[in-house]
C-alpha cells in the first residue's frame, strides 16, 4: 500500500517546483497517493478564503503534507496561510538542516547546520491590535497602568509575544532528541534574555534545563545578534541551533545565505499527529511561469517527507541524485552559476529531469 500525501501546490512560482518534486519522488519508485489540494492567492481569489476546508480536510486525513509556497501579502489582506497550516496541526517543530553542496556558490564550504525553530508562539501567534482601534486602545491602557513606567505612545500598532514554558520545553526537547538520535554533538539555544527577560529569559531557563537531561550532548547558549556575527565568522563551530520562531525564521534565510541560497535551503514542520514538508524559500512571484527558479529546495524537502514516512534508502537517493547533479554543474539554474561560467543555466524542469536521471 502507497503512502496518502496531501499535494499543495502553492502560488507564483509554486506550482512549478511542487511539480518538479512530486516527479522526483514518483521516480524513486516509492508509492505516494498524492491528494492535490490547492492554496494561496489564487484559490482566494476564486473561493473568497486562501486556505479552503477541503485542504484542512486532506490534512487531516492524510497527517503528511508536501507543500509549494504560499504568498502573503505585506500589511494587509489575508494571514499567513502557511502560518495557520503549522498552527492548526500544531506543527510546533521547524526542522531546516543546512549543508553546503560541492559545486554551490558559496564563500563556505564544509557547513552542516541544523535549525530548530519553534513554530506555534512568539511574534508569531498572531495576536496583534491594530492602531487607533478601541481594543489597542484599551490595550494601551492597561499597560500604562500595569507598566507606569513604559515609553508607549498613541497610535501604536501592538503585537504580542508568548513563549510559554511548554513551548518552549517541547522545541529545546525535540532539538536535543534530533541531535542524540542523529549523533550531533552540541546544541546552541539562541534567544535575547538581556533584554526581554520573561519571555526570551524564560525560554533561555527552560533550555538549561533540559540540557541537564542531556548531558551527552553539549549546550551552550548565544544571545541573536551575537549568534548572528558568529554564523558569518565561524559557521564550523555550530551544530543543531534551536530557537524562538521569530529569530528561527531570520536565521534560516542568514545559514540559507551562507549555503549558497535559499535554492538549495528545504525545511520540515513536525508535530505529534502529522507533518508538512517545504522549503525555506517562498512563492519568487517575479519569477512565477518561467521555468526558471531552482526546485531543489522543495525536493530536498521531499526526501526529508520520505524519511519521514520510514523511507530511508529512497530519501539518501534523492539527497545523493541533488548533490551529484550540483557538484556537476551541468544542469543547474540559474542562481547556481558562478561569475564567470558561461554555460547557459538550464530551467526548473530540466534540472528535475537530471535529478531523475541520477536516481
Ligand atoms: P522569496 O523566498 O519568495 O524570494 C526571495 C528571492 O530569493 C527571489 O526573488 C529569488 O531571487 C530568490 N529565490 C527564492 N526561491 C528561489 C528558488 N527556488 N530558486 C532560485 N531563487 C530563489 O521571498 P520573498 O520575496 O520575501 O517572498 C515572496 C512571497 O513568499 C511573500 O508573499 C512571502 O510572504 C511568501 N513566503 C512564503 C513562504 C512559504 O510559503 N513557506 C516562505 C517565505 C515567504
Amino acid at each position: 500500500m502507497g503512502h496518502n500525501v496531501t499535494l499543495i501546490r502553492g502560488d507564483g512560482i509554486g506550482p512549478e517546483v511542487a511539480e518538479a518534486t512530486r516527479r522526483v519522488v514518483n521516480a524513486t519508485g516509492v508509492k505516494i497517493d498524492w491528494d492535490i489540494q490547492d492554496a494561496g492567492v489564487d484559490v482566494h481569489a476564486r473561493e473568497g478564503t486562501p486556505l479552503p476546508e477541503r485542504v484542512k480536510e486532506s490534512m487531516k486525513r492524510n497527517k503528511v503534507c508536501l507543500k509549494a509556497p504560499i504568498t502573503t501579502p505585506v500589511g494587509t489582506g489575508f494571514r499567513s496561510v502557511n502560518v495557520e497550516l503549522r498552527k492548526l496541526f500544531d506543527l510546533y517543530a521547524c526542522l531546516r538542516p543546512c549543508r553546503t553542496y560541492q559545486g554551490v556558490r558559496s564563500r563556505y564550504d564544509k557547513i552542516d547546520l541544523v535549525i530548530v525553530r519553534e513554530n506555534t508562539e512568539d511574534l508569531y501567534a498572531g495576536i496583534e491590535f491594530k492602531r487607533d482601534t478601541p481594543e489597542a486602545a484599551r490595550i494601551i491602557e492597561v499597560i500604562k497602568e500595569l507598566s507606569p513606567g513604559a515609553k508607549i505612545r498613541e497610535h501604536a500598532g501592538i503585537s504580542i509575544k508568548p513563549i510559554s514554558v511548554e513551548g518552549a520545553r517541547r522545541i529545546v526537547e525535540f532539538a536535543f532528541d534530533f541531535a542524540e538520535k542523529n549523533g550531533r554533538k552540541k546544541v546552541t539555544a539562541v534567544h535575547k534574555a538581556n533584554i526581554m527577560k520573561f519571555t526570551d529569559g524564560l525560554f533561555l531557563e527552560v533550555a538549561r534545563e533540559v540540557a541537564t537531561k542531556h548531558p551527552k550532548i553539549e549546550f551552550e547558549d548565544r544571545i541573536v545578534d551575537n549568534m548572528c556575527m558568529q554564523l558569518v565568522q565561524y559557521p564550523e563551530r555550530y551544530d543543531v541551533l534551536v530557537l524562538p520562531n521569530l529569530y528561527g525564521d531570520i536565521i534560516s534565510d542568514l545559514c540559507a545565505g551562507l549555503i549558497g541560497g535559499l535554492g538549495v535551503a528545504p525545511g520540515a514542520n513536525i508535530g505529534l499527529n502529522g507533518a508538512m514538508f517545504e522549503a525555506v524559500h517562498g512563492s519568487a512571484p517575479k519569477y512565477a511561469n518561467q521555468n526558471k527558479v531552482n526546485p531543489t529546495a522543495l525536493i530536498l524537502s521531499g526526501a526529508l517527507m520520505l524519511e519521514y514516512l520510514g523511507e530511508k534508502l529512497a530519501a539518501d537517493r534523492v539527497q545523493k541524485a541533488c548533490a551529484a547533479v550540483i557538484a556537476d554543474g551541468k544542469d543547474v539554474t540559474y542562481d547556481m552559476r558562478t561569475a564567470g561560467d558561461s554555460r547557459k543555466p538550464v530551467g526548473t524542469k530540466e534540472m528535475a529531469d537530471a535529478i531523475i536521471a541520477r536516481l
